[in-house]
Protein backbone atom coordinates (compact mmCIF):
# COMPACT_ATOMS: atom_id res chain seq x y z
CA UNK A 1 0.00 0.00 0.00
CA UNK A 2 1.60 2.72 -0.84
CA UNK A 3 -1.16 5.91 0.27
CA UNK A 4 -3.96 5.83 2.72
CA UNK A 5 -7.07 6.60 1.48
CA UNK A 6 -9.87 8.26 3.64
CA UNK A 7 -13.56 8.49 3.72
CA UNK A 8 -15.28 11.76 3.23
CA UNK A 9 -15.29 13.53 6.70
CA UNK A 10 -12.22 11.50 8.74
CA UNK A 11 -9.23 13.64 8.02
CA UNK A 12 -5.66 12.06 8.67
CA UNK A 13 -7.24 10.10 11.09
CA UNK A 14 -4.69 7.23 10.97
CA UNK A 15 -2.55 6.84 14.47
CA UNK A 16 0.87 5.51 13.54
CA UNK A 17 -0.18 4.52 10.32
CA UNK A 18 -3.42 2.47 11.41
CA UNK A 19 -6.62 2.84 10.86
CA UNK A 20 -9.94 0.63 11.00
CA UNK A 21 -11.77 0.17 7.06
CA UNK A 22 -15.24 -0.64 7.55
CA UNK A 23 -15.72 -4.09 5.10
CA UNK A 24 -18.78 -2.96 3.54
CA UNK A 25 -18.46 0.97 2.92
CA UNK A 26 -15.12 1.65 3.35
CA UNK A 27 -15.39 4.45 6.23
CA UNK A 28 -12.48 4.88 7.32
CA UNK A 29 -12.03 5.86 11.30
CA UNK A 30 -9.26 6.34 13.57
CA UNK A 31 -8.86 3.10 15.94
CA UNK A 32 -8.01 4.59 18.94
CA UNK A 33 -9.74 8.01 18.88
CA UNK A 34 -13.19 6.32 20.31
CA UNK A 35 -13.73 2.83 21.09
CA UNK A 36 -15.98 1.46 18.38
CA UNK A 37 -16.56 -2.33 16.98
CA UNK A 38 -18.47 -1.61 14.04
CA UNK A 39 -19.04 0.98 11.13
CA UNK A 40 -20.73 4.07 12.68
CA UNK A 41 -22.29 4.46 9.12
CA UNK A 42 -23.58 1.01 7.76
CA UNK A 43 -22.85 -1.07 10.92
CA UNK A 44 -20.53 -3.40 9.24
CA UNK A 45 -17.75 -5.40 10.45
CA UNK A 46 -14.47 -3.17 10.96
CA UNK A 47 -10.81 -4.29 9.97
CA UNK A 48 -7.54 -3.31 10.77
CA UNK A 49 -5.46 -1.51 7.78
CA UNK A 50 -1.68 -0.61 7.89
CA UNK A 51 0.06 1.80 5.68
CA UNK A 52 3.41 0.00 5.74
CA UNK A 53 3.10 -3.54 6.11
CA UNK A 54 6.87 -5.59 6.38
CA UNK A 55 8.19 -7.75 3.59
CA UNK A 56 7.32 -11.08 3.87
CA UNK A 57 10.29 -13.16 5.92
CA UNK A 58 11.80 -9.99 7.62
CA UNK A 59 10.81 -10.43 11.24
CA UNK A 60 12.63 -11.43 14.27
CA UNK A 61 12.11 -12.12 18.00
CA UNK A 62 9.29 -15.08 19.10
CA UNK A 63 5.99 -16.06 19.56
CA UNK A 64 2.90 -13.12 18.54
CA UNK A 65 5.24 -10.12 18.78
CA UNK A 66 8.00 -11.45 16.36
CA UNK A 67 5.47 -10.18 13.91
CA UNK A 68 5.17 -6.81 15.34
CA UNK A 69 6.02 -4.87 12.45
CA UNK A 70 2.27 -6.54 10.80
CA UNK A 71 0.59 -5.62 14.17
CA UNK A 72 -0.70 -2.39 15.78
CA UNK A 73 1.77 -2.79 18.28
CA UNK A 74 5.40 -3.48 19.37
CA UNK A 75 4.58 -5.42 21.71
CA UNK A 76 1.09 -6.25 23.70
CA UNK A 77 0.24 -7.59 26.88
CA UNK A 78 2.29 -10.72 26.70
CA UNK A 79 2.33 -14.18 28.98
CA UNK A 80 3.95 -14.90 26.06
CA UNK A 81 1.55 -16.25 23.31
CA UNK A 82 2.76 -17.84 19.73
CA UNK A 83 5.21 -20.63 18.77
CA UNK A 84 3.16 -23.32 19.17
CA UNK A 85 4.29 -26.60 17.91
CA UNK A 86 4.20 -28.10 14.31
CA UNK A 87 3.66 -31.81 15.15
CA UNK A 88 4.53 -34.15 12.43
CA UNK A 89 1.57 -37.31 12.93
CA UNK A 90 3.07 -40.37 10.47
CA UNK A 91 0.32 -42.56 11.67
CA UNK A 92 -2.62 -39.84 10.81
CA UNK A 93 -0.89 -38.68 7.82
CA UNK A 94 -1.25 -42.49 6.40
CA UNK A 95 -4.36 -43.18 7.33
CA UNK A 96 -6.17 -40.04 6.01
CA UNK A 97 -4.26 -40.29 2.63
CA UNK A 98 -2.39 -37.53 1.74
CA UNK A 99 1.29 -36.86 0.96
CA UNK A 100 1.82 -34.50 4.27
CA UNK A 101 0.29 -33.88 7.17
CA UNK A 102 1.34 -31.36 9.99
CA UNK A 103 -1.08 -30.62 13.13
CA UNK A 104 -0.43 -26.85 14.36
CA UNK A 105 -1.60 -27.42 17.72
CA UNK A 106 -2.74 -23.47 19.42
CA UNK A 107 -3.33 -25.61 22.43
CA UNK A 108 -0.24 -25.20 23.49
CA UNK A 109 -0.68 -21.20 24.10
CA UNK A 110 -0.61 -19.93 28.15
CA UNK A 111 -4.06 -20.71 28.32
CA UNK A 112 -4.31 -23.75 26.31
CA UNK A 113 -6.03 -22.15 23.06
CA UNK A 114 -5.27 -19.86 20.24
CA UNK A 115 -7.62 -17.34 21.76
CA UNK A 116 -4.37 -16.51 23.69
CA UNK A 117 -2.95 -14.20 20.05
CA UNK A 118 -5.89 -12.26 19.85
CA UNK A 119 -5.71 -11.45 23.65
CA UNK A 120 -2.14 -10.17 23.62
CA UNK A 121 -3.20 -7.30 21.22
CA UNK A 122 -6.78 -6.70 22.25
CA UNK A 123 -6.03 -6.56 25.93
CA UNK A 124 -3.11 -3.94 24.41
CA UNK A 125 -5.88 -1.54 22.88
CA UNK A 126 -8.05 -1.47 25.68
CA UNK A 127 -5.18 0.09 27.91
CA UNK A 128 -4.53 2.33 24.77
CA UNK A 129 -8.14 3.60 25.29
CA UNK A 130 -8.00 3.27 28.50
CA UNK A 131 -10.87 1.29 29.52
CA UNK A 132 -10.86 -0.26 32.84
CA UNK A 133 -13.46 -3.18 32.31
CA UNK A 134 -13.09 -5.91 29.48
CA UNK A 135 -15.92 -8.48 28.90
CA UNK A 136 -16.92 -11.02 26.55
CA UNK A 137 -19.74 -13.68 25.81
CA UNK A 138 -17.78 -17.08 25.60
CA UNK A 139 -18.45 -20.79 24.64
CA UNK A 140 -15.04 -20.97 26.83
CA UNK A 141 -11.97 -20.33 25.51
CA UNK A 142 -12.39 -16.47 25.29
CA UNK A 143 -13.72 -15.91 29.09
CA UNK A 144 -10.48 -18.37 29.97
CA UNK A 145 -8.15 -15.90 27.35
CA UNK A 146 -9.24 -12.45 28.75
CA UNK A 147 -9.87 -13.47 32.25
CA UNK A 148 -5.71 -14.31 32.68
CA UNK A 149 -4.63 -11.12 30.07
CA UNK A 150 -7.07 -8.69 31.76
CA UNK A 151 -5.60 -10.14 35.35
CA UNK A 152 -2.38 -9.75 33.72
CA UNK A 153 -3.12 -6.32 32.69
CA UNK A 154 -4.37 -5.78 36.20
CA UNK A 155 -8.13 -4.44 34.76
CA UNK A 156 -11.48 -6.20 35.52
CA UNK A 157 -12.79 -8.43 33.48
CA UNK A 158 -16.37 -9.82 32.88
CA UNK A 159 -17.61 -12.94 30.80
CA UNK A 160 -20.81 -14.09 30.67
CA UNK A 161 -21.54 -17.95 29.32
CA UNK A 162 -24.52 -19.63 28.86
CA UNK A 163 -25.56 -21.72 31.70
CA UNK A 164 -24.36 -25.41 31.96
CA UNK A 165 -22.91 -25.31 28.30
CA UNK A 166 -19.12 -24.76 29.44
CA UNK A 167 -16.32 -27.43 29.69
CA UNK A 168 -15.01 -28.04 33.32
CA UNK A 169 -11.29 -26.56 32.33
CA UNK A 170 -12.58 -23.52 30.81
CA UNK A 171 -15.12 -22.15 34.01
CA UNK A 172 -12.02 -22.99 36.26
CA UNK A 173 -9.52 -20.70 34.42
CA UNK A 174 -11.83 -17.85 33.93
CA UNK A 175 -12.61 -18.31 37.66
CA UNK A 176 -9.14 -18.69 39.26
CA UNK A 177 -7.70 -15.62 37.44
CA UNK A 178 -10.58 -13.40 38.79
CA UNK A 179 -13.32 -12.58 36.34
CA UNK A 180 -16.31 -11.93 37.10
CA UNK A 181 -18.17 -15.09 35.80
CA UNK A 182 -22.09 -14.86 35.00
CA UNK A 183 -23.81 -17.61 34.55
CA UNK A 184 -26.41 -16.52 31.81
CA UNK A 185 -29.92 -18.21 31.50
CA UNK A 186 -29.66 -18.65 28.08
CA UNK A 187 -27.98 -19.64 25.06
CA UNK A 188 -24.46 -18.20 23.61
CA UNK A 189 -26.14 -15.71 21.24
CA UNK A 190 -28.40 -14.10 24.28
CA UNK A 191 -24.51 -13.88 25.96
CA UNK A 192 -22.81 -12.47 22.96
CA UNK A 193 -26.61 -9.76 22.91
CA UNK A 194 -26.13 -8.68 26.11
CA UNK A 195 -22.33 -8.06 26.15
CA UNK A 196 -22.76 -6.12 23.22
CA UNK A 197 -25.45 -4.14 24.88
CA UNK A 198 -23.35 -3.10 27.26
CA UNK A 199 -20.19 -2.57 25.39
CA UNK A 200 -22.63 -0.11 23.49
CA UNK A 201 -23.56 1.55 26.37
CA UNK A 202 -19.84 2.30 27.70
CA UNK A 203 -19.99 -0.14 30.53
CA UNK A 204 -17.39 -2.65 29.35
CA UNK A 205 -15.02 -2.83 26.26
CA UNK A 206 -15.84 -5.91 24.21
CA UNK A 207 -13.20 -8.51 23.35
CA UNK A 208 -15.21 -10.73 21.27
CA UNK A 209 -14.03 -11.88 17.79
CA UNK A 210 -16.05 -8.86 16.63
CA UNK A 211 -13.35 -7.21 17.77
CA UNK A 212 -11.34 -6.11 14.60
CA UNK A 213 -7.71 -6.08 16.46
CA UNK A 214 -8.27 -9.37 18.26
CA UNK A 215 -8.00 -11.10 14.48
CA UNK A 216 -4.88 -8.78 14.14
CA UNK A 217 -2.83 -11.11 16.62
CA UNK A 218 -4.45 -14.31 15.50
CA UNK A 219 -3.49 -13.94 12.08
CA UNK A 220 0.32 -15.16 13.19
CA UNK A 221 -1.02 -18.03 13.63
CA UNK A 222 -0.88 -17.72 9.61
CA UNK A 223 2.80 -16.55 9.78
CA UNK A 224 4.13 -19.37 11.59
CA UNK A 225 2.83 -21.90 9.70
CA UNK A 226 4.18 -20.96 6.67
CA UNK A 227 7.55 -20.31 7.97
CA UNK A 228 7.75 -23.29 10.22
CA UNK A 229 6.36 -25.80 7.29
CA UNK A 230 8.60 -23.79 4.83
CA UNK A 231 11.71 -24.28 6.89
CA UNK A 232 10.54 -28.02 7.69
CA UNK A 233 9.50 -29.30 4.80
CA UNK A 234 10.65 -26.92 1.99
CA UNK A 235 7.64 -25.72 0.70
CA UNK A 236 4.33 -24.12 1.35
CA UNK A 237 1.45 -26.23 2.43
CA UNK A 238 -1.38 -26.79 -0.38
CA UNK A 239 -3.88 -26.26 2.51
CA UNK A 240 -4.96 -25.22 5.78
CA UNK A 241 -8.03 -27.09 7.65
CA UNK A 242 -9.64 -25.02 10.61
CA UNK A 243 -12.85 -25.72 12.99
CA UNK A 244 -15.01 -22.90 12.80
CA UNK A 245 -17.47 -21.11 15.67
CA UNK A 246 -17.85 -17.25 14.48
CA UNK A 247 -15.15 -17.77 11.91
CA UNK A 248 -12.80 -15.42 13.45
CA UNK A 249 -9.99 -17.41 13.07
CA UNK A 250 -10.53 -18.28 9.59
CA UNK A 251 -11.10 -14.05 8.77
CA UNK A 252 -7.31 -13.76 10.67
CA UNK A 253 -5.83 -16.62 8.20
CA UNK A 254 -7.18 -15.20 5.18
CA UNK A 255 -5.99 -12.03 5.76
CA UNK A 256 -2.61 -12.86 7.01
CA UNK A 257 -2.04 -14.47 3.36
CA UNK A 258 -4.07 -11.44 1.49
CA UNK A 259 -1.57 -8.91 3.36
CA UNK A 260 1.78 -10.73 3.07
CA UNK A 261 1.76 -13.67 1.59
CA UNK A 262 0.62 -12.76 -2.21
CA UNK A 263 2.62 -15.70 -3.73
CA UNK A 264 1.60 -18.50 -1.32
CA UNK A 265 -1.36 -20.53 -2.74
CA UNK A 266 -2.84 -22.09 -0.17
CA UNK A 267 -6.64 -23.32 0.61
CA UNK A 268 -8.58 -22.07 3.51
CA UNK A 269 -10.58 -25.00 4.88
CA UNK A 270 -12.91 -24.50 7.44
CA UNK A 271 -15.14 -27.09 9.34
CA UNK A 272 -17.99 -25.49 10.21
CA UNK A 273 -19.29 -25.32 14.38
CA UNK A 274 -21.76 -22.57 15.07
CA UNK A 275 -23.45 -19.62 13.23
CA UNK A 276 -20.55 -17.43 12.23
CA UNK A 277 -20.62 -13.61 13.45
CA UNK A 278 -17.66 -12.85 11.30
CA UNK A 279 -18.41 -14.45 8.25
CA UNK A 280 -18.93 -11.76 6.66
CA UNK A 281 -14.63 -11.58 6.10
CA UNK A 282 -14.03 -15.36 6.43
CA UNK A 283 -16.82 -16.63 3.29
CA UNK A 284 -14.67 -14.26 1.25
CA UNK A 285 -11.42 -16.14 1.88
CA UNK A 286 -12.35 -19.48 1.71
CA UNK A 287 -14.09 -18.75 -1.83
CA UNK A 288 -11.00 -16.88 -3.20
CA UNK A 289 -8.30 -19.18 -1.64
CA UNK A 290 -10.45 -22.48 -3.47
CA UNK A 291 -11.21 -23.29 -0.28
CA UNK A 292 -14.29 -25.30 0.57
CA UNK A 293 -16.48 -25.84 4.09
CA UNK A 294 -18.06 -28.80 5.66
CA UNK A 295 -19.76 -29.81 8.44
CA UNK A 296 -19.11 -33.03 10.34
CA UNK A 297 -20.21 -35.60 12.84
CA UNK A 298 -19.86 -35.61 16.87
CA UNK A 299 -18.60 -39.40 16.24
CA UNK A 300 -16.12 -38.45 13.37
CA UNK A 301 -14.65 -35.93 16.01
CA UNK A 302 -14.75 -37.78 18.50
CA UNK A 303 -12.90 -40.66 16.59
CA UNK A 304 -10.48 -37.92 14.82
CA UNK A 305 -9.40 -36.89 18.83
CA UNK A 306 -8.24 -40.47 19.51
CA UNK A 307 -6.69 -41.00 16.24
CA UNK A 308 -4.95 -37.50 17.70
CA UNK A 309 -4.13 -38.69 20.92
CA UNK A 310 -2.59 -41.94 19.57
CA UNK A 311 0.07 -39.66 18.28
CA UNK A 312 0.70 -38.07 21.76
CA UNK A 313 -1.36 -34.97 20.65
CA UNK A 314 -4.54 -33.94 22.94
CA UNK A 315 -6.40 -31.72 21.99
CA UNK A 316 -10.31 -30.63 22.83
CA UNK A 317 -12.92 -31.93 20.86
CA UNK A 318 -13.89 -28.87 18.78
CA UNK A 319 -9.96 -28.83 17.65
CA UNK A 320 -10.74 -32.74 16.31
CA UNK A 321 -12.99 -31.12 13.61
CA UNK A 322 -10.34 -29.81 11.31
CA UNK A 323 -8.94 -33.78 11.22
CA UNK A 324 -11.94 -35.20 10.81
CA UNK A 325 -13.28 -32.75 8.07
CA UNK A 326 -10.10 -33.78 6.29
CA UNK A 327 -10.80 -37.01 6.35
CA UNK A 328 -14.29 -36.52 5.44
CA UNK A 329 -12.68 -34.25 2.34
CA UNK A 330 -9.69 -36.90 1.28
CA UNK A 331 -12.67 -39.78 1.33
CA UNK A 332 -15.12 -37.30 -0.83
CA UNK A 333 -12.19 -36.46 -3.05
CA UNK A 334 -12.10 -32.74 -2.69
CA UNK A 335 -8.90 -32.84 -1.31
CA UNK A 336 -6.12 -35.11 -3.18
CA UNK A 337 -3.50 -37.62 -1.86
CA UNK A 338 -0.85 -35.40 -3.05
CA UNK A 339 -1.51 -33.18 -0.83
CA UNK A 340 0.67 -30.81 1.89
CA UNK A 341 -2.02 -29.96 4.49
CA UNK A 342 -1.73 -28.61 7.69
CA UNK A 343 -4.79 -29.16 10.02
CA UNK A 344 -4.92 -26.39 13.31
CA UNK A 345 -6.13 -27.71 16.45
CA UNK A 346 -7.37 -25.09 18.42
CA UNK A 347 -7.53 -26.32 22.38
CA UNK A 348 -5.91 -28.66 24.91
CA UNK A 349 -7.12 -31.77 25.82
CA UNK A 350 -7.79 -30.29 29.61
CA UNK A 351 -10.17 -27.60 28.31
CA UNK A 352 -12.77 -30.45 28.48
CA UNK A 353 -11.52 -33.08 30.74
CA UNK A 354 -15.09 -34.70 30.92
CA UNK A 355 -14.73 -35.14 26.91
CA UNK A 356 -11.60 -36.81 26.91
CA UNK A 357 -12.85 -39.14 29.66
CA UNK A 358 -15.63 -39.86 27.77
CA UNK A 359 -13.17 -40.83 24.65
CA UNK A 360 -10.68 -42.42 26.20
CA UNK A 361 -10.63 -46.23 27.79
CA UNK A 362 -12.17 -46.64 31.17
CA UNK A 363 -9.49 -47.73 34.58
CA UNK A 364 -9.63 -50.81 35.20
CA UNK A 365 -10.53 -51.57 38.84
CA UNK A 366 -7.44 -54.38 40.59
CA UNK A 367 -6.69 -55.40 43.94
CA UNK A 368 -3.93 -53.28 45.97
CA UNK A 369 -1.22 -56.24 45.67
CA UNK A 370 1.31 -57.23 42.56
CA UNK A 371 -0.03 -60.95 42.62
CA UNK A 372 -3.62 -59.10 42.08
CA UNK A 373 -2.12 -56.80 39.18
CA UNK A 374 -0.03 -59.61 37.59
CA UNK A 375 -3.31 -61.88 37.66
CA UNK A 376 -5.34 -59.10 36.02
CA UNK A 377 -2.71 -58.28 33.32
CA UNK A 378 -2.54 -61.87 33.09
C1 LIG B 1 -12.93 -20.18 19.63
C2 LIG B 1 -12.66 -21.57 19.21
C3 LIG B 1 -12.99 -22.03 17.93
C4 LIG B 1 -13.72 -21.20 16.94
O1 LIG B 1 -12.97 -20.09 16.48
P1 LIG B 1 -13.69 -18.92 15.67
O2 LIG B 1 -12.63 -17.89 15.49
O3 LIG B 1 -14.82 -18.43 16.54
O4 LIG B 1 -14.18 -19.50 14.40
C5 LIG B 1 -12.66 -23.33 17.60
N1 LIG B 1 -12.04 -24.15 18.47
C6 LIG B 1 -11.72 -23.74 19.72
C7 LIG B 1 -11.07 -24.71 20.66
C8 LIG B 1 -12.00 -22.44 20.13
O5 LIG B 1 -11.66 -22.04 21.37
ZN1 LIG C 1 -19.70 0.92 6.79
Amino acid sequence: MSHLEFGSGVPGCATDGVWLTCIECGETFDPFAAVRYTCDDCGGLLEVRYADLPTWGDFGGRGVWRYADALPFEVGVTLPEGDTPLHEVPRLEEGVGVDRLRIKHEGMNPTGSFKDRGMTVGVRVAERVGVDRLACASTGNTSAALAAYGARAGLETLVLLPQGKVAAGKVAQASLHGAHILEVDGNFDTCLDIVQDLAARGEAYLLNSLNPFRLEGQKTIGLEILEQFRREEGAYPDRVVLPVGNAGNTAALYKCFRELVDDVETRATAIRIGNPVNAPKALPGIRETDGTAVAVSDDAITRAQRDLAEEGVGVEPASAASVAGLRKLREEGVVDTDERVVCLTTGHLLKDPDAAVEAGAEPDPVPGSTGGVLDHLA
